[in-house]
């Protein structure tokens, strides 16, 4: 099913993402992960696209598991990085042949080492491109990513929701969010949005936090922030992980509770390929369901 139609329910979808492991040997527990994590009647679970494409035919082929053998909607994610328009058809194609009907388009980081994205020859230099192409395509449904914090690299939150319209306008039918632990910034960049005209749902990313190294080394990456009283408890409660991810559990529900609370159109919980802390948030909290 399209993820469009399901976002026309007046309820939030639950979803959950995962990434096609580096090494084979751990592909097995990528697919327990998946199975404990369907138990919760997801509205659909994601697959990444690896950093330069590198995991073109394993997102593909996992995406495909999850949908023809588990019977669970999905959404596959798809960058510009280092594709042609051609490579870009392919896959489209590859999806299409494996029944797949959710792609969320991104233009994805610069490859390697390079500071700055450039595109290649007959390829796409952003996002909105990535969209326009695929909706002149097929009738996907068609998600984009959204900053509450900004783009690292646009100059400012404005400029930035100027050119998320662009990737609505080009055809995307909803929003997921980027990680980010401040309610307040998501709701802001959500009226941000909506006073520029953005009507596309918006979808939260949520990332439970288990461990504090990763997730410094994920926020700097990504340019989001730790808010202080967040840095605060976490360097108060023990270095040893178990208690960083229960207090991080703790953190997640009371984030999706208001976010519930305040009319978010969907939770995506980055799972990290892991299920058990996820289950724990997602029995705590009540979320509203159709049917
Ligand atoms: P764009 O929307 O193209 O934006 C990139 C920058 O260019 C922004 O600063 C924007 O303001 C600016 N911009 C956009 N359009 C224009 C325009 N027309 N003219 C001028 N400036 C413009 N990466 C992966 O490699 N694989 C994944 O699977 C993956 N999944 C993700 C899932 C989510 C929910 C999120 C939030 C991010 C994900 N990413 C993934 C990371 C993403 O690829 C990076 O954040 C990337 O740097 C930007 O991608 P984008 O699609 O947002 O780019």
């Amino acid at each position: 099913m399209k993820i469009r139609e399901l976002l026309k329910d007046d309820f939030p979808t639950l979803s959950f993402e995962f990434f096609p492991p580096k090494r084979e040997g751990n592909i097995d527990s990528l697919y327990l992960a998946i199975n404990e994590l369907i138990t919760l009647t997801p509205s659909f679970v994601s697959v990444t696209y690896g950093a330069g494409g590198t995991t073109r035919d394993k997102t593909v082929e996992i995406a495909s598991k999850i949908k023809n053998d588990f019977g669970q909607e999905v959404l596959a994610h798809l960058t510009c990085v280092q594709s042609t328009q051609d490579d870009i058809a392919e896959i489209l194609g590859d999806l299409k042949e494996h029944n797949i009907e959710n792609i969320l388009a991104l233009r994805g980081d610069p490859p390697g080492d390079d500071k700055v994205f450039m595109k290649v020859e007959g390829g796409f230099g952003y996002a909105n491109e990535l969209v326009e192409f695929i909706r002149s395509h097929d009738q996907f449904s068609i998600g984009v990513a959204g900053y509450p914090e900004g783009h690292i690299e646009a100059p400012n939150l404005d400029t930035d929701i100027v050119n998320l319209k662009r990737k609505v306008n080009a055809g995307a039918d909803f929003i997921i969010t980027q990680i980010c632990f401040e309610n307040d910034s998501i709701y802001h960049f959500r009226d941000r949005a909506r006073s520029l005209g953005i009507e596309a749902p918006i979808i939260a990313g949520i990332f439970p936090i288990f461990n504090f190294k990763q997730i410094q080394k994920m926020t700097t990456l990504c340019g989001a922030t730790i808010p202080s009283n967040l840095e605060r408890s976490l360097s108060r409660v023990s270095e040893k992980n178990e208690e960083i991810e229960k207090y991080g559990i703790e953190y997640a529900i009371r984030q999706s509770e208001d976010l519930l609370k305040n009319g978010i159109s969907g939770l995506h919980f980055y799972s990290m390929n892991k299920s058990s802390h996820v289950i724990k948030i997602v029995e705590e909290l009540s979320i509203p369901k159709g049917g």
